[in-house]
C-alpha cells in the first residue's frame, strides 16, 4: 500500500498546540494526579492515554474530542452534518465501519474524511484510493474526527436516507412510517437543525410511529413492548405468547425522539435520562378504539433508555372459567370448590404461569349482586369490572398484603383476593380470614399442588389450621397451543419415547404445527393452560392431622383421582392441544 499520499493530510491539519495529557487537565476530563496514575498504567498495560481515560469513565466524545485538538484536527458529531450522495457508490456501509473511515464531502480538489482515529494511515490511504479510483481528482485530505458511536451511527443514516423509496404512502404500516419519520428527519438535518431535539411531540411522524407500535402491538396480541437501544440502533420486540419476537430496527438517530414520545404519553421527565422511571399511559386518549393502559418503565444502559411497557387490557374482559383450559373433570371439581361459603383457594405456579388470570376468571363467574368481593394485587393491572372493588398493596409504604387482609376485615366482604401469600404473616391472616366466614383466593410460588400444603406446614402455619381452611390447590403451567390452521399428526418416534422418559410410546399419534401464515410459521398460536387440581376432601384431610408426609399425601391424591401436570400435559398432546415438545418444556416425569 501506497503510504505517501495521506501525508497530504497534512495540508489542512492545524498546528497542534497542546498534548493530549495537557487538554485532559486543562479540560477538567481528570485531575493532574489521576492523570500521573494514568501516564504510568500506559507503560505498565500498554495501552493508550485515550484508551485508559474512556476506561476510567471519561466519556469518549470528550476524550475524542481532546484527542482530535491535540493532533491538530476537528471534532465533529457527524450524524448532524451530511454526506454527499456521490460518495456513497465509492465505499460500501460495511466496509466503511470496517475501516471507520466515511468520505462525506469532495469539493475539488478537497475530499473531507470523518475518522475515528486520524493516525490510521491505511485506512486513509485505502478510502483516498477508491476516490481517486472513482476519479475524484483528490489533491487534499481534511480529516474530521467523531467517535464511534457517530461513525457508525452516521453511516446507518446517510445510507439509509438514500435508499430508494417508493412505497404506498397510503398505507400506514411500520415500514412506511419508518420512511416517512426518516424524510422527516432528514429536511430537518438539511436545515441544520438538530433531528432528535426536533422531532419530539412536535413531529407527526414520530407520534403515528409510537402509535403504530402499540396498536401493532396489540393487533399481534403481545402482552409487553420492548424497545432496546444497542450501538447501532433502536430494537423493537413484542412478547406474544410468552416469546419475545424482533418486529423492527429504529435507526439510531430516531431513538431519541421515539423514546421521548412514549416518555411523554407515559407523564415522565424527559430530561431525566440516568435513573430508572416508571409512568402509565392511557392510550385510550391516543386512538379510542383501544381500550388498554401501558405501564412504562426505563432503565438507563450505555446506549440510551432501555423502554418496557406491559399492556394492560382496562375493558374488563377477562377471560371466563370456560376459556382457561380445564379438562371437565377439573372443570367440575373447581367450579363447586368456587361455591362453598369459606375457605382458601389457591393458585400456584412459577411467575407467568396464568395464575392471576385463572383467579379474575374464577372472581367473575362469582361476581353477583348479592356478594362484595374485594381484592388486593401489587398493583392493580387488569380492572376486573362489575362489583368487585380492587385495591393496589404498596409494600414502599409499608402497606402489605397482610396489612390490606387486616383492612379488609372491617370492610365486610365475602370473597377475598390476596395478590399473594409471599410470608408467614399474610398466610396466618389469610387463614383467619377463612375461618371467619370469608372464601380467599390468593397464590403462592409453589411447583405442584400437595407440595403447596407442605409449603404451608414450612411456613409456620399449623397444620390443623390448613386442613380446616383449604380447600383446593390448582397447580399450573402455560403451554403454546398448536396452530389450528396447520395441525397435522405423526407417528412419535423412538427418540421421542426416549425423551417423555417412556410417557409417549413409539409409534402414539401426536400432533404439530406445520407453520403456516396465521401463526408467523411458528407452528403455534395461543396459550392453554396445564393443571393439577387437587380437592383437600375427607381423606386428605384425616392423613395430613395424622402427620403424613409428602410422598404418601401424593399418593393419596393420586389415588383420588388428581391427574398430575404431566398427565395432564400428556393427555393434552394425544387429544392435539399441545405439542410433545411443551410437555417436555413445562412438566417433569414423574419417578413413580
Ligand atoms: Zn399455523
Amino acid at each position: 500500500m501506497d503510504l505517501k499520499k495521506p501525508l497530504d493530510a497534512k495540508d489542512t491539519k492545524k498546528a497542534p498546540k497542546k498534548s493530549l495529557e495537557e487538554l485532559a487537565v486543562e479540560k477538567g476530563l481528570v485531575t493532574p494526579e489521576q492523570l500521573q496514575e494514568l501516564v504510568q498504567k500506559v507503560l505498565k498495560e500498554r495501552k493508550n492515554l485515550e484508551q485508559l481515560l474512556i476506561e476510567a469513565g471519561v466519556p469518549e466524545e470528550k476524550v475524542t474530542a481532546a484527542l482530535a485538538e491535540s493532533l491538530g484536527y476537528e471534532f465533529l458529531d457527524i450524524t448532524t452534518t451530511t454526506m454527499q450522495s456521490d460518495l456513497m457508490k465509492i465505499i460500501k456501509p460495511a466496509y466503511a465501519k470496517h475501516l471507520k473511515v466515511l468520505p462525506l464531502k469532495f469539493q475539488e480538489p478537497v475530499l473531507t474524511v470523518a475518522m475515528v482515529e486520524p493516525r490510521d494511515l491505511m485506512a486513509l490511504d485505502e478510502i483516498t484510493r477508491f476516490c481517486k479510483d472513482a476519479r475524484f481528482t483528490v489533491k487534499t485530505v481534511k480529516v474530521v474526527v467523531t467517535t464511534q458511536a457517530k461513525l457508525f451511527a452516521g453511516i446507518d443514516k446517510f445510507y439509509w436516507l438514500a435508499k430508494d423509496k417508493g412505497k404506498d404512502k397510503e398505507n400506514l404500516g411500520l415500514g412506511t412510517l419508518l420512511d416517512t419519520v426518516a424524510e422527516t428527519m432528514r429536511m430537518e438535518v438539511e436545515m441544520a437543525e438538530l433531528a432528535q431535539e426536533e422531532a419530539t411531540e412536535n413531529s407527526q411522524p414520530i407520534v403515528l410511529l409510537a402509535n403504530r407500535i402499540v396498536e401493532e402491538a396489540v393487533g399481534r396480541r403481545a402482552s409487553d413492548i420492548h424497545l432496546e437501544p444497542s450501538l447501532y440502533n433502536l430494537r423493537v420486540r413484542y412478547r406474544v405468547d410468552g416469546d419475545l419476537a424482533e418486529v423492527m430496527r429504529v435507526p439510531k438517530y430516531a431513538q431519541d425522539a421515539i423514546i421521548t414520545r412514549f416518555k411523554i404519553m407515559a407523564d415522565l421527565r424527559i430530561d431525566e435520562k440516568r435513573v430508572p422511571q416508571d409512568g402509565r399511559v392511557d392510550f385510550t386518549k391516543y386512538n379510542s378504539s383501544f381500550e388498554i393502559d401501558l405501564r412504562v418503565s426505563t432503565v438507563p444502559t450505555p446506549f440510551g433508555e432501555d423502554v418496557v411497557m406491559r399492556i394492560l387490557d382496562k375493558s374488563g374482559n377477562v377471560l371466563t372459567l370456560d376459556m382457561l383450559g380445564f379438562n371437565d373433570h377439573c372443570m367440575k371439581l373447581y367450579r363447586e370448590a368456587i361455591q362453598v361459603p369459606y375457605g382458601i383457594l389457591l393458585h400456584v405456579g412459577p411467575t407467568g404461569s396464568g395464575k392471576s388470570t385463572a383467579l379474575f376468571a374464577a372472581l367473575k363467574t362469582l361476581d353477583t349482586p348479592d356478594v362484595k368481593i374485594v381484592t388486593a394485587e401489587d398493583p392493580v393491572e387488569t380492572t376486573l369490572g362489575g362489583q368487585i372493588i380492587q385495591s393496589s398493596v404498596n409494600p414502599a409504604t409499608n402497606y402489605t398484603f397482610a396489612k390490606a387482609l387486616k383492612a379488609f376485615m372491617r370492610h365486610d366482604p365475602d370473597i377475598i383476593l390476596i395478590g399473594e401469600i409471599r410470608d408467614i404473616e399474610t398466610a396466618k391472616s389469610a387463614v383467619e380470614a377463612s375461618l371467619t366466614g370469608h372464601m380467599v383466593f390468593s397464590t403462592l410460588h409453589t411447583n405442584d399442588a400437595v407440595g403447596t400444603v407442605t409449603r404451608l406446614i414450612e411456613m409456620g402455619v399449623e397444620t390443623y389450621l390448613i386442613a380446616d381452611s383449604l380447600v383446593l390447590v390448582c397447580a399450573q403451567r402455560l403451554a403454546r397451543r398448536i396452530c389450528s390452521k396447520c395441525k397435522e399428526s405423526y407417528e412419535a418416534t423412538k427418540e421421542e419415547e426416549e425423551l417423555s422418559k417412556g410417557d409417549i410410546k413409539a409409534g402414539t399419534i401426536l400432533y404439530r404445527g406445520k407453520g403456516c401464515e396465521a401463526c408467523d410459521g411458528s407452528g403455534e398460536r395461543g396459550r392453554t393452560g396445564i393443571y393439577e387440581v387437587l380437592l383437600i376432601g375427607k381423606e386428605f384431610r384425616n392423613l395430613l392431622i395424622k402427620g403424613a408426609q409428602t410422598d404418601e399425601l401424593r399418593r393419596a391424591a393420586i389415588q383420588s383421582g388428581m391427574m398430575t401436570l404431566r398427565q395432564e400435559a400428556i393427555d393434552k398432546a394425544l387429544k392435539g392441544v399441545i405439542s410433545l415438545n411443551q410437555v417436555l418444556e413445562n412438566t417433569l416425569a414423574e419417578s413413580t
